[in-house]
C-alpha cells in the first residue's frame, strides 16, 4: 500500500509521545464533504461575482450583508456534516492522554462534535451567532432556519456567525494559547492547510521539536522543514495511524 513507511512512522512516533498538538485547516473535512478553499474542486476555484476573501470579508458584511449572507449559507453552512476519520482519531489521541490540543482554522465544530475538548477554534465557529446590535446569542438551526436571507434578531439587528471574517482580528488570547501549546510540543501534526492564510499559518513557526509531521494532498511551504511529509488523505493517514 502506498505511504505504508510513513505512515508506519508516524504510528510508532504516536506511541513514544505523551504531547502532540494537532494544527489543521479545511483539508480535515473536506472527507465530510465541506470543500475546502484552495483544492481544484475548493471555493477558490467556483466562478462568483467577487473573489471569496471579498465576499468573507468585515466591509462586504457591513455593505453588502444580502449578497453576504447567500454565499455564507449557499457554500459555508454545513449543519448535516459529519465528523471523519481524521477527527475522530484526534478525539481518541486526546482521550488516551497523548494529544494536548486541537488548533484549527476550521469553523465547522466537528472536531467537538467527534469529542474533542480542547479545541482552539482560530477563526471562530459558525455554531455561534450574534447579534450586532444587542449581543443576543443565536443558534446555527437559528441562522439556517431564519425566514430571511439576512437572520435578524428580534431587536431587529443582524444576526452575526462569530466567523473571523478576512480584515478582523484573531483574538489575542486564544493566539497566545495556540502559541504556548505549539512552542512546548513534543510532536506537532500539520494537516490539511495550504498554511497561506496568516497570522493562523504563521504559528507553526513557533514550534521547537524534531518530529514535525505534515499530512497534506498537495505540497505546501513547510514541506523541507518537516521531519516526516505524508502527501496522502488526512483521514486514511490518521485512521491507520492511530487505530491501525
Ligand atoms: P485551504 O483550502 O487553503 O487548504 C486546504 C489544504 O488541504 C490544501 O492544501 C489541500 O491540498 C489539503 N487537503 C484537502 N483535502 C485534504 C485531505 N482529505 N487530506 C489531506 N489534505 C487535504 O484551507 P486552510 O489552509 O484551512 O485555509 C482556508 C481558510 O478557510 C481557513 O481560514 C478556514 O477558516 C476556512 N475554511 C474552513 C472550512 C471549514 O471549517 N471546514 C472550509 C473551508 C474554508
Amino acid at each position: 500500500m502506498a505511504l505504508e513507511k510513513e505512515i508506519a512512522t508516524l504510528r510508532q512516533w504516536i506511541k513514544e509521545s505523551s504531547n502532540i498538538v494537532f494544527f489543521g485547516g479545511a483539508g480535515v473535512s473536506t472527507e465530510s464533504h465541506i470543500p475546502d478553499f484552495r483544492s481544484q474542486d475548493g471555493l477558490y476555484n467556483m466562478k462568483y461575482k467577487y473573489p471569496p476573501e471579498t465576499i468573507i470579508s468585515h466591509t462586504f458584511f457591513e455593505r453588502r450583508p444580502e449578497e453576504f449572507f447567500r454565499f455564507y449559507r449557499d457554500r459555508m453552512l454545513y449543519p448535516d456534516a459529519e465528523p471523519n476519520k481524521a477527527h475522530y482519531a484526534l478525539a481518541r489521541l486526546e482521550q488516551e492522554g497523548k494529544l494536548r490540543a486541537v488548533i484549527t482554522q476550521n469553523i465547522d465544530g466537528l472536531h467537538q462534535k467527534a469529542g474533542s475538548r480542547n479545541v482552539l477554534e482560530l477563526h471562530g465557529s459558525v455554531l455561534r451567532n450574534h447579534c450586532v446590535r444587542c449581543g443576543k446569542s443565536y443558534t446555527l438551526e437559528d441562522v439556517v432556519n431564519s425566514k430571511t436571507v439576512i437572520p435578524r434578531c428580534t431587536c431587529g439587528g443582524i444576526i452575526k456567525p462569530d466567523v473571523v471574517l478576512y480584515e478582523e482580528m484573531l483574538d489575542d488570547d486564544l493566539m497566545s494559547r495556540a502559541l504556548d501549546y505549539i512552542s512546548a510540543a513534543q510532536m506537532l501534526i500539520i494537516g490539511g492547510t495550504s498554511l497561506v492564510v496568516y497570522p493562523a499559518a504563521g504559528l507553526v513557526r513557533y514550534y521547537r521539536g524534531n518530529r514535525l509531521v505534515l499530512i497534506n494532498k498537495s505540497a505546501t511551504s513547510m514541506d523541507s522543514e518537516a521531519d516526516l511529509v505524508i502527501p496522502g488523505k488526512i483521514g486514511e493517514v490518521l485512521d491507520q495511524a492511530v487505530n491501525g
